[in-house]
């Protein structure tokens, strides 16, 4: 082979390797979030804090521009069109109802005819829709943004910014894997637990600072694919191997010992469950006659464990479940008609510990070293590189 056929074929070897690292990975700029999800909307007020917003709807006929501490109401109208009050007007709008931002920094207030703890600042723009006599709302915001309010919500402040870095770039190849989770309701992801906690705009920051030194980075595995970067709050000192919850075992989701959440607020709990309603747990879901139950009054686990009994029948997930308990990494035994429960860690344990990623980033550690020690194998890529 020539020198000119060597180079062709290095350059064919290059842009193939290219291409299936980064062919599968796109970054959206926008992404579009059912907020409100968990709730019912029969009402819904907003109002415009920041910026200009443009008030449109399917029939792109009606365009009303709103600004400065205007009040819009929403409400369902009959064939599934929307009333909307505005600037002393009542209009019947055909569904959905778009409210665009215009301004240089657009940021809207929202009140949903719920408890008024509801009341929550969004970025960017609305998309209101109406079926049956109530509202669906979506948030079609800047993925950066979005990023910053799960970061606010699922993590809290006063933390350092090496873990805001982690938690960001954590959320960021969570939502990145997951955008096609709820395609067929035509929205990207909901803003609950299921996909990942939004309650709107950050307003912190530290967050916000975070956010944007690791904007764009993503935890790939050995193939290049966003790894499935889930999380917790408090592991109790060992991690669940992902082989231990899900059919099929990942490489980067196994267990670790991790010495660095403990005395942190989610490292240890207690609870106690009647003897009585345990036996009766265990007698009706497991069809385990008594006497075998009476065995099964003390349990104790050093490292972690994934069943109750020898027999492999009870995943303590189920006990975990069943019972309300804050993990599965537990000990119990009996008193005067109870279990005592003394637990460890807080939430499924998979993946990286929350808890114990603040304490490294207090201890120096940089954010990739930390996301490494969670999560085995993994790289973290910049998607702007590309
Ligand atoms: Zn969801
Ligand atoms: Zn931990």
């Amino acid at each position: 082979m020539n020198n000119r056929s060597i180079k062709i074929v290095l350059f064919f070897l290059l842009v193939t390797a290219l291409s299936n690292c980064f062919g599968q990975i796109s970054l959206p700029s926008v992404i579009e979030i059912r907020i409100y999800s968990s709730i019912k909307i029969k009402s819904l007020e907003a109002t415009v804090l920041s910026g200009e917003y443009l008030l449109t709807d399917a029939s792109g006929d009606i365009s009303i521009i709103s600004n400065g501490f205007e009040n819009i109401e929403f409400f369902p109208a009959g064939n599934n069109n929307i009333n909307v009050l505005i600037k002393g007007k009542l209009l019947e709008l055909h569904s959905p109802v778009n409210l665009s931002g215009r301004g240089f920094e657009n940021f809207i207030l929202l009140q949903p005819s719920a408890a008024a703890s509801f009341s929550r600042a969004y970025d960017d723009d609305l998309i209101i829709h109406a079926a049956e006599g109530e509202l669906t709302v979506i948030n079609r915001v800047a993925l950066e943004k979005y990023i910053a309010g799960v970061v606010q919500a699922e993590s809290g402040w006063f933390r350092h910014e090496e873990f805001y870095k982690v938690q960001a770039t954590v959320a960021r190849t969570y939502a990145l894997r997951q955008l096609s989770r709820h395609q067929a309701s035509g929205f990207h992801l909901c803003d609950q637990v299921h996909c990942q906690v939004f309650y709107g705009r950050c307003n912190y920051p530290e967050i916000i600072r975070g956010v944007w030194l690791s904007a764009a980075d993503v935890i790939v595995d050995e193939n290049n694919k966003l790894i499935e970067s889930v999380y917790h709050a408090n592991c109790g000192g060992q991690t669940v191997s992902s082989g231990d919850i899900w059919p099929q075992s990942v490489p980067y989701l196994t267990s670790v010992i991790d010495p660095w959440c403990a005395d942190m607020p989610g490292s240890t709990w207690q609870a106690s469950v009647s003897r009585d309603l345990f036996l009766d747990y265990l007698l009706n879901n497991h069809s385990l006659r008594l006497h075998h139950g009476q065995q099964l009054l003390s349990f104790s686990q050093k490292n972690r464990m994934r069943f109750l009994d020898s027999d492999e029948l009870i995943n303590l997930r189920f006990i975990r479940s069943h019972f309300n308990l804050r993990s599965t990494f537990f000990s119990f035994y009996e008193q005067d008609g109870q279990l005592l429960f003394k637990g460890r860690g807080y939430g499924h344990g998979v993946g990286l510990c929350q808890e114990g990623a603040m304490k490294m980033a207090e201890n120096g550690y940089q954010a990739d070293s930390i996301i490494k020690f969670y999560y085995r194998g993994v790289r973290i890529s910049n998607l702007h590189h590309f």
